[in-house]
């Protein structure tokens, strides 16, 4: 089987950016989704893409490794030279690729992986994409919509007023007041059982760190996320040693040798790896692997659409040091359409296909309804 073309549609989905999905045409007939959102341009992920469309034109797709070692250093990844939107445009092309491997096998994508670990995916609904009304009791009436959907873990953003250049300033304190009231707001709103996950969004330096930290004791988080620069090794070691805060981070980082600085230091006591930034579903779970020998949880990071969220079940059901999947809560009420059958979360949790490849087909119907004006099929 040989790679024959690449197409790219985008969709309208987010106030907060669209979402980028890229079909692979094989040969065969066969064809392999793979997302490529977020990369911080999507006009130059588009480049990107079609340079790697002509690299990798006339490949097996059926030899994602293979075809991931291609990719990887046409688009200089673990060089860094294309950073961000060159890990993104080949992580895209790795789902594709696992998509139809197991679609010519007949066999789900996760069989080739290995085998799942568990039937179903504990998912947590991040609310900050869908919070548009940024008061406490926005916070609190989207987290009870999120409760209400059956999710029993959310995670909310709440330092909007908090920005690292003003770490100079004497009087932040009072703007850290402000997100824990949308925080105490949020926990009362769904109360005790639920789990509730903070992201500082990399927002402090680490004496305000550690003070924030002791602050949201009361509210007995699940995890603390990225309080200070997620570079910043020793700062986010010490965080994760002292604070008293299970520590979560590294949504950012691609390939193994990031990751490794990471896992050593133990900056985190779980990783966020995203399966469209890291390097794909093969890196992905390389990295997995490598945070498991240190003693390392996974919580694969996920804000964007379906297609690569199910691209993180995979993942997820393959590897034994897993621990929860987000999942992007209120944006479009026609997320799971953009998929045949349709995403469907249930009780907080993803089921793990069992139909070949990835699972799915896109809707050709709901994403040309929701195409964005340059995004058409091309
Ligand atoms: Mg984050």
């Amino acid at each position: 089987m040989k790679i024959t073309d690449l197409h790219i549609y985008e969709v309208d989905a987010s106030t907060r950016g669209n979402w980028l999905f890229v079909v692979i045409d094989t040969d065969s007939g066969i064809q392999g989704v793979g997302e490529a959102s977020q990369s911080g341009n999507d006009e130059l992920v588009r480049v990107c893409l079609r340079q790697l469309a002509e690299r990798i034109e006339g490949a097996d797709p059926t030899q994602p490794e293979v075809v991931w070692e291609l990719t990887a250093g046409a688009s200089d990844v673990f060089s860094g030279k294309s950073g961000r939107v060159g890990a993104t445009a080949m992580s895209a092309i790795d789902q594709a690729m696992w998509d139809i491997a197991g679609k010519a096998a007949d066999l789900p994508a996760w069989r080739l992986l290995g085998g799942r670990r568990r039937e179903r995916v504990r998912c947590y609904a991040n609310l900050n994409r869908g919070t548009t009304d940024r008061s406490p009791e926005g916070f609190a009436r989207q987290a009870q919509a999120a409760v209400a959907a059956g999710f029993r873990a959310v995670k909310a953003t709440p330092f909007d007023e908090v920005r690292a250049a003003h770490q100079d300033r004497d009087d932040l304190w009072p703007d850290v007041e402000k997100g824990l009231a949308r925080l105490h707001a949020t926990r009362e709103a769904i109360g005790g059982d639920i789990d509730l996950l903070v992201d500082c969004h990399c927002r402090f330096d680490l004496p305000l760190a550690l003070r924030v930290a002791e602050a949201v004791k009361p509210l007995d988080l699940f995890w603390f996320e990225e309080a200070v620069p997620r570079d910043q090794i020793k700062a986010n070691a010490h965080i994760t040693a002292h604070s008293g805060q299970i520590t979560a981070g590294g949504e950012s980082f691609f390939g193994r040798a990031e990751f490794e600085r990471y896992v050593k230091e133990q900056d985190v006591h779980i990783l966020m790896p995203d399966v469209k930034h890291a390097g794909g579903i093969t890196e992905c779970r390389r990295i997995a692997h490598q945070a498991q020998v240190h003693q390392i949880s996974v919580a694969p990071h996920s804000p964007a659409g379906p297609v690569s969220t199910m691209a993180g079940v995979h993942v997820a059901a393959t590897i034994t040091n897993f621990l929860i999947l987000e999942w992007a809560f209120g944006e479009v009420p026609w997320r799971g359409d953009l998929l045949k059958p349709a995403e469907m979360v249930e009780d907080g949790y993803l089921a793990v296909p069992s139909t070949p490849g990835l699972g799915f087909e896109l809707d050709a119907k709901v994403v040309a309804k929701h195409a964005v004006a340059t995004g058409v099929a091309q």
